[in-house]
Formats: structure tokens, sequence, C-alpha cells
């Protein structure tokens, strides 16, 4: 069962996936260093070099909870303006490296190029610790907060350049309407991107990998957050959710096109990828 109850109803896991994510929301970012010794910040890390945004991109990051990688997704971009408007001031001016470095800006830095982020996500609680980690950190400019349900997005069609979702798809009761409504705010050529926990392909890794998902990480979640069922359910979750090929099929099923998926960490996680031609 979802819950260490009884079997739930559909109706019922939205609800219950509510709780957990309005429960955990605070611990939420200390929850996820500590259960994944940091790695999962290498795993984001990845999907940015995967996604590889241009300024201009009009992210959506569904699911996006605290906001991690629309963060992310801010960084690479601002890098990339900087990098850009470097290169035409030298082309424009006999300046050296180190005088174009001083003369610029703090404002631009800020600039997006015209790009935007929206992070769209269910649960108020978790929106609100992003929006306050997003003030705290500098992330405010360029980026909107949604409450918002991944099966019924709410937005128009063909919007987004990039629609995201991490560690999010396998909370959502019909997954198959989660990415038909990706596939419906995508613009013709956008790209959908999934980070989500998957199969792990190496047997020995495979082991330990169930010791510590069912012996430790409810006991962290105890220990650091007080609460071992909403830990024990997102252990649960992990192994519900179909397996790549499966995964990539139901992509493709929606519509999707040029489908593929990289393993990291022998499939801990994957990265899925399809476009919207
Ligand atoms: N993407 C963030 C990250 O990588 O840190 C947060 C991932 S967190 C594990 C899962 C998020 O999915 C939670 O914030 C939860 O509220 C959200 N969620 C669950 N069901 C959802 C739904 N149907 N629509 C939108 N968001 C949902």
């Amino acid at each position: 069962t979802h819950f260490g109850f009884e079997t739930v109803s559909e109706a019922e896991k939205t609800e219950k996936v509510y709780k957990v994510f309005e429960n955990v929301a605070k611990k939420y970012d200390i929850m996820n260093d500590a259960m994944s010794l940091g790695i999962h910040r290498l795993w984001k890390d990845r999907l940015l070099h995967v996604m590889n945004p241009v300024p201009g991109t009009k992210l959506l990051d569904v699911a996006g909870g605290t906001g991690d990688i629309t963060f992310r997704f801010v960084d690479y971009v601002r890098f990339r303006l900087r990098c850009q408007t470097r290169r035409e001031l030298k082309s424009r001016q006999s300046l050296s490296w180190q005088q174009i470095a001083e003369s610029y800006g703090q404002n631009e830095s800020k600039s997006l190029g015209g790009s935007h982020a929206i992070v769209c996500d269910i649960n108020k609680q978790m929106l609100k610790v992003g929006k306050q980690k997003a003030q705290s950190l500098g992330y405010t400019k360029g980026v909107s907060w949604v409450v918002g349900n991944a099966e019924e997005l709410p937005f128009d069609d063909n919007k987004f350049d990039v629609y995201t979702i991490a560690f999010g798809i396998r909370n959502v009761t019909h997954i198959s309407q989660a990415l038909e409504e990706a596939y419906r705010v995508l613009k013709p050529g956008g790209r959908f991107l999934c980070l989500e926990f998957s199969r792990v392909n190496n047997p020995f890794l495979s082991r330990l990998y169930d010791l510590y998902s069912f012996q430790v990480i409810p006991v962290l979640g105890e220990v650091i957050a007080g609460d071992w069922k909403s830990y024990q359910y997102l252990v649960e979750s992990i192994r519900r959710f179909p397996e790549q090929e499966e995964f990539k099929a139901m992509m493709e099923d929606v519509g999707f096109l040029k489908t593929e998926y990289h393993n990291i960490t022998s499939g801990v996680v994957a990265i899925h990828s399809g476009f919207k031609l």
C-alpha cells in the first residue's frame, strides 16, 4: 500500500500526496541533502546541462517545489548572458577582460535576457518555502510561482519552450494525463525533460540501494523531520514508478518524438527527453 495503511483510491492518493509534501516542506531541502548525501544537486545540475537553455527560453517547471530546477535555470541563463555581453563589449571596445569584468554592472548580471521561468506546484506550502528561498538567494527576476496541478495545468496551449518535471511525476495520480498536459502547453519544437528515480541496472548497487531506501531513509525521515510515514511513502512511490523503457513509451503515446533517456548513477535516476515537433 502507499502509506502503510489500506489501499487508497485515486482521490485519496492526491490528498495524501498533498499532505506528505505539506508535512515535509520546511525540511524538504535539508532532507534531500541528507538522504542523497548531496548527490541530488549533481543530478539536477545534469538536467540543466541536458537542457542547455539559451537566453530567451520560457521554462515551465512543474512540480517545481522549492525551486531547485528553476534556480539552476536562472544561473545557467545568467552565465550565458554574461559571456555574451562580455564578448560583445570586447568586440566593440578595446578593453581588457579585467576592465570588462570590473565594468560589468550588477543590474546586467540580474537580467535574464527575455527568459522566464514559472515554478508550478500543487502544494502551496512547498511554493511558500521556495519563494522565501528565492527572496533570500536573489532569484526573483524572471521567476513566477503558480499553484497548479500537473494533470490540469492553468496555462494556454503552445506557451513554453521547455517543460521540466524533477522528482515530481511519480507523485502524480494520472501520469498519462500529466504527459498530455505537458505536450499541450509546449510550443511546437518545445522540449519535455523529466528527472526521476528509475531502475538500477547494477545488481550490487541495486541490493545496496534497496537496503538504504527501506532501512535508512524512513529512519532519517523520523530523526530529521519527525515523519517516518511520509518518507516511507516516498521510497514506495519510487518502486511503483514505471521503468525507463516503459516511461519512454508513455511519452511516445501522447505524441512526443525523438524520445530518449540517460541513466545516471547506474539508473538510480534517469533523465527522459522528448520533443513536440
Ligand atoms: N522539483 C522539485 C525538486 O526537484 O526539488 C520538487 C520535487 S518534490 C519530490 C515533488 C513535488 O511534486 C512536490 O512539491 C509536490 O507538491 C509536487 N506535486 C505532487 N503532485 C503534483 C501534481 N499533481 N501537480 C503538481 N505538483 C505536484
